[in-house]
């Protein structure tokens, strides 16, 4: 059988940009900075293993762009974790902190690894000697760690023991995303959710329907899928279809969310336990049902040319970074599906880690009603100006998104100047 050939995410940021830049009149020169990376380091390191073995693992901490502000981006553990990944997910990241328009590059970093057969132990073993590898680039103003898939807030205060400890002094802000005991802000964890859902509300508004009973069906049901799953719960709307990276559970007449969440804790998956009223589904199966607002959120190109034409959503929210390819993109606007893009969509998460490092760097402490309150008005004044340049140019929401972030980095570039 002939083997799929695997999608270069790098190649499907490149493709949007250059789609952008197309509505944009820049300088050659800048557009050649932009879209390049700035500086990409790949580390081999040793772990110990449990069983006394030394490991050899790869890692990558990438800056795509510091125009702006400091490097941002998440840490990913991931099997497929690999250069190009990386350096696509830091682009994003580039964008996606200038259309919400806070003062930070992009950065993406990751571990080539298996995370789920690794002990605890092992995983701090690994994480701390990856965060001595990438400390040379690392820093509160020069390049800030966050977590992205299978990395979480215990990840978070490794990486910042492991810095602080290497600078001899504790340096909060040099990690987002953290515990709340270590510095860490109210309302990070579910920001990137809460993101999400507010986003899917402002659509919805536009597409003229209620949250209220419309059927959801989400891809993934990590920090960013389960947490939009429990607020268009809240909001009584009705999540269909949830899944993990080994397959889903749907109901037509709506799931439980929080019993369909607590199983998969409990169990590390929903399918070895019948739940009351729920049936098992494919991932591939999940993205094709018919529903209102499809959100994938696991990882990129699970939206491709193979499956695009067989979406049955009146809008998709990308909470996963890249999940669709420009082909993809081509059939489902040509289909008149709403996209509200991932640098957009899940634009949450970065936004409160903004808050999270202003309040280290200040020494405050802001309440949750601050955060939440600030969060929503950065998004929904974001989604207005991608509107309204989408409708002023004749042009999708992604193109829209893209040109308001590279059309603020190449503004930006020219205001510096080039060196020397
Ligand atoms: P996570 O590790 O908490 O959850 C990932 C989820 O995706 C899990 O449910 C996992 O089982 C599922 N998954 C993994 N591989 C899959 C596959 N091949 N098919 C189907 N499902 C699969 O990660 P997360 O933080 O929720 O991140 C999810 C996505 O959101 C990623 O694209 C990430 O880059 C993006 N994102 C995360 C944040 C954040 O704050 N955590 C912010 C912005 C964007």
């Amino acid at each position: 059988m002939e083997q799929e050939k695997k999608i270069n995410s790098l190649e499907v940021a490149l493709k949007q940009v250059e789609k952008a830049v197309a509505h944009l009149n820049l300088d050659p020169g800048v557009v050649a900075k932009i879209k390049s990376t700035r500086r990409e380091l790949t580390v081999n390191f040793p772990v110990k293993m449990d069983d006394g073995t030394i490991k050899i693992f790869t890692g990558y901490r990438i800056q795509h762009n510091t125009t702006r502000g400091p490097a941002k981006g998440g840490i990913r553990y991931h099997p497929d974790v690999d250069l190009d990944e990386m350096k696509a997910l830091a682009m994003w990241m580039t964008w996606k902190c200038a259309v919400v328009n806070i003062p930070f590059g992009g950065a993406k970093g990751g571990i080539q690894c298996d995370p789920k057969s690794m002990s605890p132990r092992e995983l701090e073993n690994m994480t701390r000697r990856y965060v001595y590898e990438i400390s040379m680039l690392i820093g509160p103003d020069r390049d800030i760690p966050a977590p992205d898939v299978n990395t979480n807030p215990q990840v978070m205060a490794w990486i910042l023991d492991t810095y602080s400890t290497l600078k001899g002094y504790s340096v909060p802000s040099v990690v987002t995303g953290k515990p709340l005991e270590l510095g860490g802000s109210v309302g990070r964890l579910e920001a990137t959710g809460k993101g999400v859902f507010t986003i899917a509300q402002e659509s919805a508004k536009l597409l003229n329907f209620p949250i209220e009973g419309a059927r959801v069906v989400i891809q993934g049901c990590g920090n960013v899928g389960g947490t939009a799953a429990l607020f268009f719960d809240r909001a009584g709307a009705k999540v269909i279809a949830i899944s993990d990276y080994q397959g889903g559970i749907f109901n037509p007449k709506g799931l439980n969310v929080p019993e369909a969440l607590s199983c998969r804790n409990q169990y590390s998956c929903f399918i070895t336990h019948e739940g009351p009223g729920w049936e098992e589904i494919t991932n591939k199966e999940l993205l094709e049902l018919d529903c209102d607002i499809l959100v994938p959120a696991a990882i990129e190109n699970q939206i491709t040319h193979a499956n695009a034409s067989k979406i049955r959503a009146k809008m998709i929210v990308e909470g996963a970074n890249g999940p669709m390819t420009p082909e993809a993109d081509d059939i489902l606007n040509d289909k008149g599906i709403f996209i509200a893009p991932d640098i957009l969509a899940n634009a949450g998460g970065v936004t409160v880690s903004y808050f999270e490092w202003v309040q280290n760097l200040q020494e405050l402490i802001w309440n949750e009603e601050e955060i939440s309150e600030r969060l929503i008005r950065i998004l929904k004044k974001s989604f207005a100006e991608i509107l309204t340049l989408s409708q002023k140019e004749k042009v999708d929401m992604r193109t829209a998104a893209l040109m308001l972030g590279v059309g603020r980095v190449a503004q930006a570039t020219k205001l510096l100047g080039i060196y020397p």
